[in-house]
This record gives structure tokens, sequence and C-alpha cells, in this order.
């Protein structure tokens, strides 16, 4: 039927018809009674981690995370939670990772792009593609 999008549940993998979120109803509605939790929780716990959250809510750590990374407890809180950095493991409050491995990142990633850049001028320089083939003297 057009106009109807048949999407595959990320959580469940149940099929669900698209409606305005990116899960099926079911896991929906169980997602917003973890962020319930965890928003109670941290009401009488501020500062707690992440670990803290869900030891205390039974909500499991990596879904506590992802509603930090989603936004939802911060704007909700006004605390920032601490959670591990996505590749040294390091207290973070915000974005994925430390501002060390952050910055190591941004470095990591211009080095690259130079390098691409690099590569297109020499193949600029490149005689070959100066040739303009045998036999037109
Ligand atoms: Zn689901
Ligand atoms: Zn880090």
């Amino acid at each position: 039927m057009p106009g109807i999008r048949v999407l595959k549940c990320p959580r469940c993998n149940r099929l669900f018809t698209k409606d305005r979120h990116p899960v099926c109803p079911e896991c929906w509605r169980t997602e917003q009674e973890n962020l319930d939790k965890v928003r109670r929780f941290l009401d009488e716990n501020a500062g707690a981690t992440a670990v803290q959250v869900a030891d205390g809510t039974g909500v499991s750590e990596k879904d506590v995370i992802r509603f930090i990374k989603e936004g939802h407890l911060v704007a909700a809180t006004g605390h920032a939670i601490e959670y591990p950095c996505d590749t040294c493991g390091k207290p973070i409050s915000v974005g994925r990772f430390c501002p060390t491995c952050g910055e190591k990142l941004t470095k990591g990633l211009e080095g690259a792009s130079k390098k691409i850049r690099r590569r297109a001028d020499e193949d600029e320089d490149d005689p070959r593609w100066k040739k303009t083939g045998p036999g037109n003297s």
C-alpha cells in the first residue's frame, strides 16, 4: 500500500508501520518507562554516574548512556551525567569522546584529508596525464 512504510524495529526485530518513532510502539513504551525511571532516580541522586543510574533503576547501562547521548537526560535534569569515553574509557559527560581523544581524532582527520589532497596534486603533475598521446608530433 502506498504511503505506509513498514520498518523492522532495531530493538526487537518486529515489523511495524513507521509512525513518528524509530522503534516499534512496544519498544517505544518501554523506552519511555525506562527514561522515566532514570529521570526520577536522577532527581533524587543528582550527580550519579551512568553505572550508578543503571544499578539504581535496573535499566541497562547501555540504555542509560544512549539516553545521555541522545540528550534526553541533560535536558531533563540539568545535571551532567558521566559515562565512559568511546575510545579510552575516561569519564565524560558530553559527546562521544573525552577532550583528549576528541583532539586526537580531529588531528587524525585533518592529517588524512591533507594526505588525500597531496595525492590529488601529485596526480595532476603526473606526466602521464599531460601526454597527448603518441604520433602527435
Ligand atoms: Zn520493538
Ligand atoms: Zn578518551
